[in-house]
């Protein structure tokens, strides 16, 4: 008997590891599996949120946090909270009844988080303080009472700022499944997992807080990708001069003319005490202390770069945006009496977990995606279409598509959550359900 033709798919190694990304809208929840030796699994779950305002957020996080009971046997060995934003925490509360089955080896969140770090202690002051002031500015809207029950709640909405009191409980839930949870900082040596051939190194957020605080591109020399600076800055100057956009819907807004014919707003406003006036030049200010709120959240990312060795490293960037990305140059580790560097891990990047769902200042150029030469397979959690009712119309931007497609093209592809893989994506092994894609490594 003629010996069996050998198929392309024996030849293949078995994967060292696969990530499962959700599909569950607009937020991040993976799920990572590294394989070891006799079926050993070590199983790392990272994320678990969806942006305030989805339809039936709980019903869906529900789904998805039921999915990873019944994909991990009800036990993982890591639980990482990356950073303190509803778009990656909210699963933790919302499904909070699934949460509580899932037994969680360890925790793992930024030195940011640390109830007991210095410089972490002070960066939560200046927040909360920037956020009263919101606060305070929003309940002024409420002119003494006189307005709608929901104004406040819908601007703090619109601020991303109303959830801050669940996301800080969110982040409690996670902190309470374990005794300690780590507060990762990329000055700690990497964490080995021998049984798996990994390591995993920690990236940012960065200690240095000049670092931390940079979160737009440089304007002389932008290090992201084309156009970026001015399409954000076209999209708030939109939402704040398009009366469409404004954050108020038509039923709680009164225009100017209204109001000044109104005696309720004429003894408050048009008058000796027209200081406490609210009008556009305040939301311009409170809009841009709100986006640097923020930005500046999404910079306290926590970056872990999961080192495979020979099978090359899976970079999870969460919402890292241009500080957090440059602070990278300048971490370094000894390992087994070898240096290896941030700028070392970024040359070995196979899997590439985009940055902030794709927006324009996320992926670093020159410094980031152009230095990832062996990348394979980038992952953007992203809905589109809940962006544009956000607002947020340039995410996924096309430039950072574009640049992500053609470093992939040779040997992998790009995945989206909100779109079915393409026809080359599934015959290099991308794998897709309703709830969820999945790539093996
Ligand atoms: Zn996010």
């Amino acid at each position: 008997m003629a010996a069996a033709k050998k198929t392309p798919t024996s030849k293949k190694k078995p994967p060292r590891a696969t990530v499962r990304t959700y599909r569950h809208g607009l937020g991040d929840c993976h799920l990572v599996t590294l394989y070891g030796a006799r079926k050993a699994r070590f199983q790392i779950m990272i994320d678990c949120g969806v942006i305030l305002g989805t339809p039936d957020a709980g019903a869906v996080m529900t789904e998805v946090m039921d999915d990873i009971l019944a994909a991990t046997g009800g036990s993982i060995d890591l639980l990482v909270a990356t950073h303190e934003h509803w778009d990656h925490v909210s699963g933790f509360a919302q499904a909070a009844e699934s949460f509580a089955k899932l037994k969680v080896g360890a925790v793992w969140m930024g030195w940011t988080e640390d109830p007991k770090d210095a410089d972490a202690i002070k960066l939560r002051r200046e927040r909360d303080s920037a956020l009263a002031l919101l606060q305070a500015a929003a309940a002024r809207m409420q002119v003494d009472g006189g307005g709608e029950p929901g104004l406040l709640s819908s601007v703090l909405d619109f601020f991303g700022a109303a959830a801050r009191i669940t996301t800080a409980s969110a982040l409690e839930l996670v902190r309470a499944k374990v005794a300690r949870p780590r507060y990762c900082d990329p000055k700690d040596a990497p964490v080995a997992l021998a049984d798996f051939r990994a390591r995993i190194y920690t990236l940012g957020p960065p200690r240095d807080i000049r670092m931390l605080k940079k979160t737009l591109p440089s304007a002389s020399a932008p290090e992201t990708y084309g156009m970026a600076l001015a399409a954000a800055e076209r999209s708030v100057g939109q939402a704040l001069s398009d009366p469409e956009q404004q954050p108020f819907s038509n039923s709680v807004r009164i225009p100017n003319r209204v109001a000044q014919s109104t005696p309720f707003f004429q003894q408050r406003y048009w008058n000796d005490d027209d200081w406490r006036r609210i009008d556009v030049a305040w939301m311009d200010d409170a809009s841009e202390l709100a986006l640097a709120l923020d930005s500046m959240t999404n910079n306290t990312s926590l970056v872990l770069a999961i080192d495979l060795a020979d099978a090359g490293v899976l970079l999870f960037a969460a919402d890292a945006q241009v500080g957090n990305w440059l602070s990278w140059d300048d971490c370094k580790w000894r390992v087994n009496g070898k240096q290896v560097t941030g700028p070392d891990l970024l040359a070995r990047t196979v899997y590439y977990k985009v940055g902030h769902h794709g927006s324009h200042n996320a992926t670093l150029r020159a410094e980031g995606l152009e230095r990832m030469k062996a990348l394979d397979v980038a992952v953007i959690p992203v809905d589109h279409a809940m962006a544009l009712k956000k607002k947020w119309g340039d995410i996924p931007l096309d430039t950072l598509v574009t640049a992500l497609d053609r470093a992939t093209t040779q040997r992998g592809y790009v995945l989206r959550t909100d779109q079915e893989p393409s026809a080359t994506a599934t015959r290099r092994g991308a794998r897709s359900t309703r709830l969820h894609v999945e790539v093996d490594i």
